[in-house]
């Protein structure tokens, strides 16, 4: 059994409001009507009873047939069980005021029901008795409204086929009327169903039929094909033709015009060329709109085929795969398989978490949902990991697909492996590019302090060549011996420049590591600088130290550089202590070298480590201001750093590591 909707048609929901309209407006004529008849039986009005004068009248019975069909239009379809009750009690009342009438008709007098209310002094046969069509009307009202509200199948096709007989007879009564076929012509089965009764129970009939959904004509009527269209259109020209031509004919009848057989003749020509001529319009109209589908499905089939193309382009090119709306994998092509290493039959019915690398954060994946939820396109890179463990970039686009019921229905996932350029990006990023770039700087820098520095000696060579120049010429030789010596340190100088310069540039360019006994190497260095220590009356410690491969000229270059500091930047007064460490920590070994110097202030930490910068003039400190740059370059050579930590006046430790 098939439950029938209660309220809202969802069959066609457009035609909701126009059907409840059209029920309200039958419900209000039907009431109106009804209580109208029902004064004009009381104050014995014929004009309201009849309306046609001389014609039937409405019975007091009929009208109230039609005041309960009235107020049951109002609440048939509001599907409560009171209103159900209610409804059921409306349509029986009707159905029993038919009954009883048809009974008396029949000779058997049940309830004299006639003029049970009001007496009819206006009808000569049967005073106060509705017609045998009204009262059969009445019972097939109260049927369509039990076979709607008994909602099944049954009861809807019984229902059905009451309203559609009640429709033909009263669409028999109204055409006569409209015909003015005077009703004693009339058989007697309808003789006495007044015009307004016909009406009302045509209207009625429309009403119900309109909801009864096992109705094909409400189908065709209501639906939206081209069948339906053509039938609303046809609807007017076959229900209003033939009554003009019949009004017409008859006319033309009985004011002797034509003859019968003139107008029968002239009636079928007319009709057939008319209904030809509207015919051919609706056909022309047809093959038009049929010739537009061809177009359209050629179009189609052509858009197809592109379609087809397009994504055989794209499956070529592109990691595609397509999911349902929960994100569960529907399709995958060739290389979605092959990029991410699973077999399309371990991936259907998966999701994506599949080849979730758990690079990207929650509100990563949160926003790409919230977008492609909303219909829009997201498009980002993203890191996934093959089944190998192996990581790759696709850069994405995800494309919500078709919408169905206002949510997406299916997502479409374009992507391009772009793991080569992601690698790129990050080797720009990397220690070693960055490494590479403050090389480069520290170059720039190189060479332009390298030139300016270089200017100076050659400046004094230039300076005293010249006053040398004059001299001889003047024959005076005076100060001769002092620009030569003047001359001699400069050139000394720049010979001392140009060579730290040689030895910085040449620093790890050739040897490789041997293994070095730091302590033997030390003990060599300070036998090397013996005669210095001793003329600063200076002390070296030096601690435990390991044995490490490294560069050896590079690191006696790196210990002796940083001992020459400790000695040379000290206060006049004191005797030089200087003290060598090593510690050994994890992945590294750590070295300090500590003196009991002049010290350096904050603001010139990492300054010092830049290739000819010094603190002081050569007049106080000798020296080039190279060594340190040295320094750092070795222990970077060595993969290690270098610093200082210092205390101004009361010395300095210099630091640097050496990787293991
Ligand atoms: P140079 O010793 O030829 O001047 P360096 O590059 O070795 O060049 O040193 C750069 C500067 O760092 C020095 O001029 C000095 O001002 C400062 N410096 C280096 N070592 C020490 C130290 N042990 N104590 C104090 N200052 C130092």
């Amino acid at each position: 059994m098939t439950q029938l909707p209660p309220l809202a048609d969802p069959a066609f929901p457009d035609q909701n409001t126009s059907l409840r309209t059209l029920e309200y407006t039958v419900a209000a004529l039907c009431i109106g009507v009804s209580l109208m008849v029902m004064g004009g039986w009381y104050m014995e009005k014929p004009a309201v009873l009849s309306i046609i004068p001389g014609s039937a009248t409405m019975k007091f019975n009929s009208a109230l047939v039609f005041l309960f069909a009235g107020v049951n239009l109002l609440i048939y379809r509001k599907a409560t069980a009171r209103t159900k009750v209610a409804s059921d009690i409306l349509a029986g009342a009707s159905v029993l005021i038919g009954l009883l009438t048809l009974a008396a008709y029949a000779g058997i007098e049940i309830i004299s029901i006639d003029n049970l209310f009001v007496s009819d002094p206006f009808s000569e046969t049967n005073p106060g008795r509705m017609s045998q069509a009204t009262a059969l009307c009445a019972i097939l009202t109260g049927l369509g409204f039990w076979g709607y509200q008994h909602q099944n199948e049954i009861a809807g096709h019984i229902g059905l086929i009451g309203l559609k007989l009640m429709a033909l007879l009263s669409l028999i009564s109204v055409v006569a009327y409209l015909l003015l076929i005077p009703s004693e012509e009339i058989t007697s089965f309808f003789q006495t169903m007044a015009i307004h009764t016909s009406v009302l129970f045509l209207a009625l009939a429309v009403a119900l039929l309109l909801r009864n959904p096992y109705s094909h004509f409400r189908r065709i009527l209501l639906g939206r094909q081209a069948g339906s269209i053509i039938y609303r259109k046809l609807l007017p020209v076959v229900l209003l033709l033939p009554i003009l031509f019949s009004f017409m004919l008859l006319l033309g009848i009985q004011k002797g015009i034509f003859t019968l057989q003139f107008g029968v003749v002239s009636y079928a020509v007319l009709i057939m060329t008319l209904s030809l001529i509207y015919v051919s319009f609706i056909a022309l109209g047809l093959n038009r709109s049929d010739r537009e589908r061809s177009r359209l499905e050629e179009d189609l089939k052509q858009r197809n085929a592109q379609l087809d193309q397009f994504k055989q382009g794209m499956d070529k090119t592109a990691i595609v795969a397509i999911t349902d709306h929960k994100g569960v994998i529907t399709y995958v092509n060739d290389l979605f398989c092959e990029v991410s290493g699973y077999a399309a039959s371990e991936l259907l019915g998966r999701t994506h978490a599949l080849v979730n690398s758990g690079y990207h954060s929650k509100a990563f994946y949160q926003n790409l949902w919230d977008t492609i939820e909303k219909g829009d396109v997201w498009v980002d890179e993203i890191r996934n990991q093959s089944r190998d463990g192996q990581y790759y970039w696709v850069h994405t686009a995800i494309i919500p697909l078709s919408v169905a019921h206002g949510q997406q229905s299916e997502y479409l996932a374009i992507q391009h492996d772009i793991t080569q350029r992601k690698e790129a990006e990050a080797l720009l990023k990397s220690e070693y590019v960055k490494n590479l770039e403050f090389k480069n700087k520290e170059l720039e820098q190189f060479v332009y302090i390298a030139s300016h520095d270089l200017q100076e000696p050659l400046r004094t060579i230039i300076g005293f060549t010249e006053l040398l120049g004059k001299d001889v010429a003047s024959g005076t030789a005076e100060n001769t011996p002092l620009y030569v010596e003047y001359i001699t340190q400069a050139g000394q100088r720049m010979r001392a420049l140009i060579k730290d310069l040689l030895d910085y540039g040449r620093i790890g360019r050739s040897k490789e590591k041997v293994l070095v006994d730091l302590e033997q190497l030390l003990s060599d260095i300070r036998k090397d600088m013996n005669q210095r220590i001793k003329e600063n009356k200076a002390m070296v410690k030096v601690g435990q130290l390991p044995t490490l491969p490294v560069f050896e000229t590079e690191i006696r270059q790196l210990f002796q550089n940083l001992i020459s500091n400790a000695l040379k930047f000290q206060h006049t007064e004191t005797a030089p202590v200087v003290e060598l460490q090593a510690r050994e920590l994890p992945g590294h070994w750590e070295f300090s070298v500590a003196d009991n110097g002049i010290g350096i202030a904050d603001q010139h930490k990492e300054r010092i480590f830049t290739i000819f910068q010094r603190l002081h003039p050569k007049s106080e400190y000798e020296g080039t201001g190279i060594g340190l740059a040295h320094c750092r370059k070795i222990v970077e050579l060595h993969g290690g750093d270098l610093w200082v930590e210092s205390q101004t006046g009361k010395g300095s430790t210099f630091y640097f590591t050496l990787k293991k």
